[in-house]
């Protein structure tokens, strides 16, 4: 139901790939494009991540078509709700567990813990994570992606032998995950020398002032258009994928990087904080240019492995200290990293390549030793 009185039907999803290694997992979309192939493969990507950190999850996800936008608090809680109550019967903590994405934050899985708590009769905070931390929610997740860049970014540098220091990095993307990629970089004294957002971009070569820049855009409506400091060119947006620094971060949208504009890109070491940035072709023609490419479904699953401490702590009503949260945090995601890199290094595979492979190594090991029912 609209404020207006009027009534509106919505078109809603929930996809589960993949229950073998565990509960379905993954955010819930709201987006005026989704749509049930976008699902889908939103789905099995996570099916991937959580298998190449080897936490216990399968693969899944959600999506509305709505533009959230245009609807006002009480709408998105009905609408919230609404949803919630027509996929109660598939999910919860042992079978799907939903979290945020695009368009949905942690108010919108407060009001899935309440509606699916309400049904069942209990408080049950487990069926969902990304919460308000007075309702469960883990110490820690709101910066879990951008850090698991920065790892990542921080472990790539000691493999190669290279100092933190020394390196340009080049980050597209301002919002929750570029953003926070961005201040824990540039703080262990890294040169973050290009910025961009969906409103404008800036080169700074000295390193831009990351905290500043933060700083504007939570007062700025989380923009950046506008923002002016001394040092700090405003550049066209289109250009930061193709600034001459060592790294490049592209941590917005999925298919920036195509084989129309893949040769342009300057920078040695690409590390994926969104979702699916590279498309096929592109990641062909990088890879032949010796570039590196840490794969998403590596580089940006620290938000997944937070949300499983989340889930863990709601199963046994504990609340880890934020030292806890991200000690445990790093040593998952860098094992992963190290499996990886080993892999890659020994095979002369593209780090995706080898991120697959122990992916689907896990998997079907999984899936044998469980074998077919009935
Ligand atoms: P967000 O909405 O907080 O931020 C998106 C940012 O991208 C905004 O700053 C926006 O202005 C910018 N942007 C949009 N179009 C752009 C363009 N054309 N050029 C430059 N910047 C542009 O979203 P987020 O949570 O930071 O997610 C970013 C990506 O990371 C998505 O692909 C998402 O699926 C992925 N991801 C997020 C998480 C998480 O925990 N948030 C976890 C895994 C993967």
């Amino acid at each position: 139901r609209m404020d207006d009185g009027s009534v509106k039907v919505f078109k809603g999803y929930r996809v589960q790939h993949s229950t073998v290694r565990g509960p379905a997992k993954g955010g819930i979309r709201y987006h005026q494009n989704v749509n049930i192939d976008e699902v889908k493969a939103l789905a099995a990507w996570m099916t991937f991540k959580c298998a190449v950190v080897n936490i216990p999850y399968g693969g899944g996800k959600g999506g509305i078509v709505c533009d959230p936008s245009k609807l006002s608090d009480s709408e998105l809680r009905r609408l919230t709700r609404r949803f919630t109550a027509m996929i109660a019967p598939i999910i919860g903590p042992d079978q799907d567990i939903p979290a945020p994405d695009v368009g949905t934050n942690a108010n919108v899985m407060g009001w899935i813990m309440d509606t699916y708590s309400m049904l069942k009769g209990h408080c049950v905070p487990g069926v969902v994570t990304g919460k308000p931390l007075e309702l469960g929610g883990a110490l820690g997740r709101h910066e879990a992606t951008g850090r698991g860049v920065m790892l990542c970014c921080r472990a790539l540098t000691e493999k190669l032998g290279l100092d933190i220091k020394d390196c340009t990095f080049a980050i597209q993307g301002f919002g929750n995950v570029g953003s926070t990629a961005a201040y824990l970089i540039a703080d262990l004294g890294a040169k973050v020398v290009a910025i961009s957002d969906h409103t404008a971009a800036y080169y700074c070569a000295d390193g831009l002032d990351v905290h500043d820049m933060l700083k504007y855009a939570a007062g700025n409506g989380r923009v950046l258009q506008g923002y002016k400091a001394d040092g700090a060119t405003e550049i066209n947006k289109e250009d930061l994928l193709y600034i001459d620094a060592n790294f490049l971060v592209p941590a917005a949208l999925e298919g920036q990087i195509t084989e129309d504009n893949a040769d342009m890109i300057k920078a040695k070491y690409i590390v994926e904080g969104a979702n699916g940035p590279t498309s096929y072709e592109a990641d062909q023609i990088l890879n032949a240019k010796g570039k590196i490419i840490v794969p998403d479904i590596l580089a940006n699953a620290g938000g997944v492995i937070v949300s499983y401490f989340e889930w863990v702590q709601n199963l046994q009503s504990l609340s880890w200290s934020l030292d806890e949260v991200n000690g445990k945090l790093a040593d998952i995601l860098l094992k992963a990293f190290d499996e990886v890199y080993a892999l890659a290094d020994e095979r002369k595979y593209s780090m995706r390549t080898a991120a697959y492979i122990i992916a689907l190594r896990r998997l079907v090991k999984t899936k044998k030793i469980r074998g077919i029912f009935p």
